[in-house]
């Protein structure tokens, strides 16, 4: 098996595929400001196997395209639609994010959870505002440093790593540079990567290499998680997700 399905086959079981939560995702829907009384097209963008997707169709009783590029993430995500009941209002897209076939002015939300770093925040935000109608909203949430001092070996690590991290006011400023106004910020809180995200990944671990026979390639997958579980665990007050929502204003 080849590295890309050896990581599809470890994050396809999980619930979320990146740091989050029902209530980060409720906490965010609120400050947007939207109450679903009007009906909404939303699209979800690198929704993996579907966390808000599923949650933003039940809350709002919107219409959501969810769109990821890795299609065994899309199959989860319409089983558990059809579980839900919900399969009528959610629309699973295979669609690489820097070509979504969306026409222009045409969402009502653009919504995208730990994912809009594979563009980068700015290319994101250039991308996909045209798809926005005017007044539309963004809310995302992307890498950020939650400090202004840190240890140097963090600030290596992500300058390498992602190199546009940045405080929230770098973002907000990028925001408001690409034609959106900000209405609202909160840093993700600790247990949306310890006790959603890496809590989870550290339990399938075990039966992943087991799977795959402790592979070199499946051990590398593990020991590439776990390192990044350290990271955090050690540094964790220092960085995390902001989530940032914003309105399309004229530019
Ligand atoms: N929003 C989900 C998944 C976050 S992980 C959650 O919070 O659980 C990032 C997701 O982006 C993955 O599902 C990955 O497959 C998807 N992705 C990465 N690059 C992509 C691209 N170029 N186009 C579409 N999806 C992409």
């Amino acid at each position: 098996m080849d590295d890309l399905s050896l990581l599809i086959d470890f994050h396809k079981d999980a619930a979320r595929q990146g740091p989050g939560s029902e209530a980060a995702t409720h906490m965010a829907i609120v400050l947007a400001g939207l109450t679903g009384t009007e009906a909404l097209d939303i699209a979800d963008i690198g929704c993996g196997t579907g966390a808000s997707a599923l949650q933003l169709a039940r809350a709002l009783n919107a219409n959501v395209t969810a769109v990821d590029f890795i299609p065994e993430f899309l199959a989860k995500l319409d089983q558990q639609a059809q579980a839900a009941g919900l399969s009528g209002q959610i629309t699973a897209l295979a669609a690489s994010m820097d070509a979504l076939p969306f026409a222009e002015q045409s969402l009502d939300v653009i919504w995208s959870e730990g994912a809009i770093y594979n563009l980068g925040f700015e290319e994101g935000l250039r991308l996909w505002r045209p798809f926005l109608k005017q007044g539309g909203i963004l809310a995302v949430s992307e890498l950020t440093w939650f400090t202004t001092t840190r240890p140097a070996a963090l600030t290596q690590h992500w300058q390498a790593e992602y190199p546009q991290v940045a405080e929230a006011s770098t973002k907000m400023a990028q925001l408001e540079q690409a034609g959106f106004a900000p209405i609202g910020y909160f840093p993700l809180p600790r247990e949306c990567w310890l006790e959603n995200y890496y809590r989870p990944m550290q339990d399938r671990l075990h039966a992943f290499l087991h799977r795959h026979h402790n592979s070199e390639a499946a051990q590398a997958i593990a020991e590439a998680e776990r390192a990044e579980i350290e990271l955090y665990e050690r540094y964790g007050e220092f960085y995390g997700y902001g989530f940032y929502i914003a309105r399309k204003v004229a530019s």
